[in-house]
């Protein structure tokens, strides 16, 4: 790890504060990708602007049609919300399906978007479900979030304060695990909101996206499987590596859209 200037920010507008007058700062969550890549020596940045201290970002409430998860809610805290397990129970499930305890209790919504890992489980959610990424600055919707592999919209010291997920009328989650790591090689987010069903997907390739043929499919929201069961998605662009090929990813797509409305 090299040498840098740690801070701890008091509140948004100190984080804020902090990061500004900083040479080449980042923020720091809770720190499950940040600090193994600071251990790699992968990245060099002159001080790390600590948001543990932000309460307020810690928040799950309900508003008007949707819950707020706030950016700093660990995955854990998702999990165990009674509001979300009422709300958005395959939101829960999809928080207490994240790597291991370690993990769901150090890692936060806010650090898994913008760190926009291929794999990472929550943008599939977010797609599946339309959400909006809040941000100090402006409102960022799900489709326009994501721009490639862990790339987003957000900009330079642009913090992510909160995540709006609509209630849906009925969703589902479903991943297949990587048995050493339990990141999704593919995972699934099906989603009736408002009568227009939604499918997000995660791990198949190199970013979230939504699988829009599945969507086609369900456009009367019926959500029955033999609607997509013969559909054979091409492999082109996906991701393959020594845990799947792209073709297998290919069809865990089907699979587990199926699984998550099952
Ligand atoms: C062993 C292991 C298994 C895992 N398995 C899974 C899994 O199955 N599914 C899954 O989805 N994830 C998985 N993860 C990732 C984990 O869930 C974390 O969400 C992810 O690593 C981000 O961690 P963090 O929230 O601690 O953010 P940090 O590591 O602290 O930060 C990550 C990045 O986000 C930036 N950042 C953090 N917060 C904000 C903010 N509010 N606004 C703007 N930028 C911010 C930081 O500057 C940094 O660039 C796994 C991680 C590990 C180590």
């Amino acid at each position: 790890m090299y040498d840098f200037k740690y801070q701890r920010a008091s509140s948004q507008a100190d984080a804020k504060e902090k990061f500004s007058t900083a040479d080449d700062p980042r923020y720091l969550a809770g720190g499950m990708t940040l600090v193994p890549v600071l251990k790699q020596r992968l990245d060099n940045p002159s001080d790390i602007v600590d948001l543990s201290d932000l309460d307020d970002l810690k928040e799950i409430t309900k508003e008007g049609d949707g819950i707020r998860v706030g950016a700093m809610c660990s995955h854990h805290n998702v999990n165990i919300s009674e509001l979300v397990i009422k709300e958005i129970p395959a939101l829960a499930k999809l928080a207490g399906t994240i790597g291991d305890p370690m993990v769901r209790n150090r890692g936060t919504i806010g650090g898994s978007l913008a760190n926009n890992d291929p794999a990472a489980s929550y943008p599939s959610a977010v797609l599946g479900l339309n959400a909006s990424i809040t941000t100090d600055k402006r409102t960022i919707n799900a489709d326009d979030f994501f721009l490639g592999m862990f790339e987003t919209a957000l900009e330079e010291g642009e913090l992510i304060t909160s995540v709006l997920f609509p209630i849906p009328e009925i969703a589902g989650y479903q991943h297949f695990p990587n048995p050493a790591s339990r990141y999704p090689i593919v995972g699934a987010f099906v989603a009736k909101t408002a009568g227009k069903v939604r499918v997000g997907i995660t791990g198949a390739g190199p970013c979230a996206y939504r699988e829009t043929q599945f969507e086609e499919a369900w456009a009367d929201g019926s959500l029955d499987p033999q609607k997509i069961i013969d559909i054979k998605l091409p492999s082109d662009g996906l991701n393959s590596d020594i845990h799947a090929s792209a073709e297998y990813r290919a069809h865990l797509v089907n699979v587990m859209a199926r699984r998550a409305i099952s």
